[in-house]
């Protein structure tokens, strides 16, 4: 068992408050959002049941571009120019139009939270009546309350969806002690059937998982093998559920951002940059409604409409999601020879990126900074979907 640091029984005190804005949740999403209040005078107060970067949630692979745009390069781990994609037939080797890297979850989250100013608690966020979200330390209420919490959803309305009955995926990854240099996935039936595994090398240690589509799929074994393949020890493991659809990002006046609103693209299960960036936009919106330019009404109605006009991008994934597993592996091989070329694979990620660009983080609300400018990964270029520079 991880040892944790966050305060248990007589250490945890009643909280009982208010606040203008509660964020619940201080991974990717919620410290995104907390980051668009700072300077805004609000009393914001942002809730987890762990201590901030204390539980890493995924294998914390990323465009390096997002870590540059908000500022967060010092958690970089290793960066990589390359996708290795294995096959039972082919081994490809995609040269991508950016740069990928792997960065440390417990700086990351420093580093993000260093640039909010907001008040922090440890508790273990239980349910919702209108403005008031009960924890297991008391009451907090507040007119502006954003739900971060990951694929529980849990301030919802009704009763959680749950798996296997949910759109959700299963990932579990183990994390070695080792190295290498290959940014690497599998694409193999016998690892699992509708999803895929991976590597991902991250300074001093491995992060080795597999990830099913079906959530009736169960992953550990598989995991473990894939570790036995690449002659890595399967030790400390961390897995959970990955939303792989859409969902409505404000019901019943609460904000949904990242996992909890379904923000994770379904073709590859890649929720960290869409966390970020659905978390700058909502935090955004709530900014404006601080300021006065706003009604908490309009802020609702402008993210809800911003989230789902990502709605195209997400259905055309979760469709070749479902397509892959059904063709053949050697067709796929034959695919996977011919989307090697350098045109396709610059026309393919450039529209991927695009889903969620951090150009969205990098122009800030009055303007550019120089950030991402700086970065050779992207610099501002032409969008290849709109043909625009600016936000989406
Ligand atoms: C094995 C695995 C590997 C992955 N690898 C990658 C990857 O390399 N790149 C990528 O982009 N995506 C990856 N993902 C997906 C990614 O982890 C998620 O999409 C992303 O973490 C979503 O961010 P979030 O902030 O919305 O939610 P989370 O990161 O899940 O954060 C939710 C937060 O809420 C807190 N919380 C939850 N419930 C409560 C409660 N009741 N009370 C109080 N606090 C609570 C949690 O402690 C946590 O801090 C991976 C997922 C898995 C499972």
């Amino acid at each position: 068992m991880p040892l944790r640091a966050t305060k248990r029984g007589d250490q945890r005190t009643p909280l009982d408050r208010d606040c203008d804005v509660l964020v619940c949740g201080a991974s990717f999403a919620g410290l995104a959002v907390a980051r668009e209040l700072a300077g805004s005078g609000a009393e914001v107060l942002v809730v987890d049941r762990y201590e901030i970067g204390e539980r890493q949630t995924s294998a914390c692979g990323i465009p390096t571009s997002w870590l540059f745009a908000l500022g967060l390069a010092g958690s970089l781990q290793q960066t990589f120019g390359e996708l290795v994609v294995h096959t039972p037939h082919i081994t490809a080797r995609l040269n991508l139009p950016w740069t990928f890297s792997t960065f440390d979850y417990r700086t990351l989250c420093s580093l993000l939270s260093e640039q909010g100013s907001f008040s922090f608690e440890t508790a273990k966020v239980e349910g919702r009546r209108g403005n008031i979200v009960s924890t297991d330390r008391g009451e907090i209420t507040a007119p502006l309350i954003v739900d971060a919490l990951g694929w529980r959803r849990v301030l919802g309305v009704g009763e959680n969806v749950q798996p296997p009955e949910a759109l959700l995926s299963r990932g579990l990854e183990v994390h070695p002690s080792g190295g290498g240099e290959d940014l690497e996935v599998w694409i193999d039936r016998s690892y699992v059937p509708a999803g895929y595994g991976w590597s991902f090398p991250a300074g001093e240690e491995l992060r080795i998982g597999v990830g099913s589509f079906d959530p009736r799929f169960h992953v550990r074994e598989p995991t473990v093998r894939l570790a036995h393949d690449v002659d890595a020890p399967p030790v400390r493991f961390q897995g959970n559920w990955i939303p792989h659809a859409l969902r409505d990002a404000t019901e019943d006046g609460i904000f949904f951002v990242g996992d909890s609103a379904g923000h994770c693209l379904p073709l590859t299960a890649e929720g960290i940059r869409t966390a970020l960036y659905f978390g700058i936009a909502c935090g955004r919106e709530l900014r404006a409604v601080l300021s006065g330019e706003q009604s908490r009404e309009q802020a609702l109605a402008r993210y809800s409409q911003f989230s789902a006009s990502h709605g195209r991008a997400f259905a055309w994934m979760l469709r070749v999601q479902r397509l892959i597993p059904r063709v053949p592996p050697r067709a796929l091989a034959f695919a996977l020879r011919a989307m090697q070329r350098k045109p396709f694979v610059d026309w393919a990620f450039g529209h991927y990126l695009e889903i969620a660009h951090p150009r969205l983080a990098d122009e800030g609300r009055h303007g550019r900074s120089r950030r991402l400018a700086a970065h050779p990964d992207v610099a501002h270029r032409e969008s290849p979907v709109t043909g625009a520079v600016g936000n989406p």
